[in-house]
């Protein structure tokens, strides 16, 4: 085996930043300004923001794991201009801690619980307390209903899981990494899980400086809350697998996409699901997020800015509106403006009013069902299927779109899901990342590809600063995948997966294909 200490790929000098609008970061191609949203938007405004992207920036797009928009190749002045420009746009921009929610959540039939209305309580704890600019910048809280868009790849300080006994709804506590992979402190009854929230974040900034969800320890986060978590072991969450496609969603008056405040404060369509024991929602705010107005923000900030405006404006939509979504996955989480514009303008023509970018890269949009098949048919070249190799590929930007890539992580993406397309079955993530930063995929995958200035790096069951299998010269990376594939091809057992094959065969075994291979 080759064995070489993985140092070669220096660290970004950024590496931590997290680039709003009004802090845009130094890439490979120049400023990258990052726009999330806590509702959907009008398809209309997604051709607006493409438009800028193409007037101020070099035209790329990023559609992030967590769902945010980033524009690429931006200058110091055209991001100020681009700034300026959303900002007389309305949009539900998210400012400060992201509370991260489904973007069907309280539309699905199949979700645990409507995690909107916890967000929302979280997301004014967070606003009335004055705690967001207190955290890391990378601080997040995931509130995750379950059903058929699933957060559980994403990564989150703290995650709130619903789940239920007795038909009774609780919140799985977990601290750091994913659902598979955090750290479960217990389960908290629904009526006590914001003031649990609340109780931990105020500990947390009472320290210096605040610490990050991984970094503490569930006993101790246990003792804070006492007698409201229960002492039950932890548990494991399924790992699910978000749906594409088209999407039937609860057709629920009283749960909007986004309204206008004068409509606000209705009982939610979880709420009358439930059994009469779920926790009242805090009082409707004028800026609540979950309706389609933005969080409040500091003085000076592009929220603020939108809201001197005075009235919300975001138009109100209604069930019949909506009753079906269709999520579409943009390969790789990068594309070109022209390509959102074309697709927004087919959806207006469809009758499409709604989109909200959504995790995993990809983009849900709210119609009738003739209006989301038809969507669906305009948008075959992207990914319309959880089976699609593409969607199994956790690429970053790569070169040259990144100053820190050493490797086309996207030219090699596509080749792969062309060439190697039985490898990718779904059993694993493959991970080609520009360099050891890894922010496709910061988890460990079973297999990684990392660009370096010597080589790339071959990582097997590992991060992309974990020890390699191997190092492989430039350019064989297409030849090294597909000795894998012929090896999986020669070697697997019925009904055996990718990852059980290459797990059964062993580091050492693969090391010496991949050299007969390569050589
Ligand atoms: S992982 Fe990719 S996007 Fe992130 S810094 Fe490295 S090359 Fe750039």
């Amino acid at each position: 085996m080759t064995a070489i200490p993985f140092h070669s790929a220096a660290p970004p000098s950024v590496r931590g930043a997290c680039p709003g609008l009004s802090t845009p970061m130094p890439t490979g191609d120049g400023l990258l300004a990052r726009m999330g949203f806590d509702a959907a938007i009008s398809v209309e405004h997604l051709m607006r923001i493409a438009t800028l992207a193409k007037r101020y920036g070099n035209g790329l797009i990023d559609i992030s794991a967590r769902g945010n928009l980033q524009l690429r190749g931006l200058t110091t002045e055209s991001a100020q201009a681009l700034e300026n420009d959303l900002g007389g746009m309305n949009l539900p921009l998210r400012e400060g801690v992201p509370v991260e929610t489904g973007a069907l959540s309280g539309r699905d039939p199949a979700e645990i619980a409507n995690a909107e209305p916890l967000a929302s309580a979280i997301r004014a704890v967070l606003r009335e307390d004055k705690l967001s600019g207190r955290f890391a910048a990378k601080f997040t809280i995931v509130v995750d209903g379950g059903g058929q868009l699933p957060l559980h790849a994403l990564l989150a300080d703290i995650r709130l899981q619903a789940t239920r006994r007795a038909n009774a709804l609780y919140w799985q506590i977990f601290l750091g990494g994913t659902a598979t992979t955090g750290r479960s402190v217990g389960r908290v009854r629904d009526a006590d899980a914001k003031s649990c929230v609340a109780s931990i974040l105020a500990r947390l900034v009472a320290m210096t400086p605040p610490p990050r969800g991984r970094d503490l320890d569930p006993e101790q986060v246990r003792a804070w809350l006492g007698d409201a978590v229960s002492d039950k072991p932890a548990e494991t969450v399924g790992s699910t697998v978000p749906a594409f496609g088209l999407l039937p969603i609860t057709a629920c008056p009283a749960t909007p996409l986004s309204r206008p405040a004068t409509l606000r404060g209705t009982e939610t369509c979880d709420r009358r699901l439930e059994d009469g024991r779920a926790t009242r929602p805090p009082p409707p705010s004028t800026h609540d997020p979950a309706f389609g107005g933005s969080a409040a923000a500091p003085e000076n900030s592009l929220a603020s800015k939108q809201k001197a405006g005075g009235e919300i404006r975001t138009p109100p939509i209604r069930e019949d509106d909506a009753p079906f979504a269709v999520r579409i996955g943009i390969p790789f989480g990068q594309c070109h403006a022209d390509t959102l514009i074309a697709l927004a303008r087919r959806a207006e023509d469809f009758g499409v009013k709604f989109v909200r970018p959504a995790s995993d890269h990809s983009l849900v949009f709210f119609a009738n069902e003739s209006a989301c098949r038809n969507l669906m048919a305009f948008s075959k070249d992207l990914i319309l299927s959880p089976h699609d190799p593409r969607a199994r590929i956790a690429a970053c930007p790569g070169k040259p779109a990144c100053m820190s890539a050493s490797l086309n992580t996207h030219a090699l993406g596509e080749t792969t899901a062309r060439q190697a397309a039985d490898l990718l079955d779904g059993s694993f993530t493959l991970h080609l990342s520009g360099c050891s930063k890894g922010c496709a995929h910061p988890t460990a995958s079973l297999l990684g590809l990392v660009g370096t200035n010597e080589g790339t790096a071959l990582i097997f069951r590992g991060k992309t600063s974990d020890m390699p299998l191997k190092f492989i010269r430039h350019g064989q990376e297409e030849r090294a995948i597909s000795v894998l594939a012929a090896l999986v091809r020669l070697e697997r057992g019925i009904g055996e997966t990718t990852s059980a094959c290459l797990s059964r065969l062993g580091p050492a075994r693969l090391e010496q294909v991949l050299s007969q291979g390569l050589s």
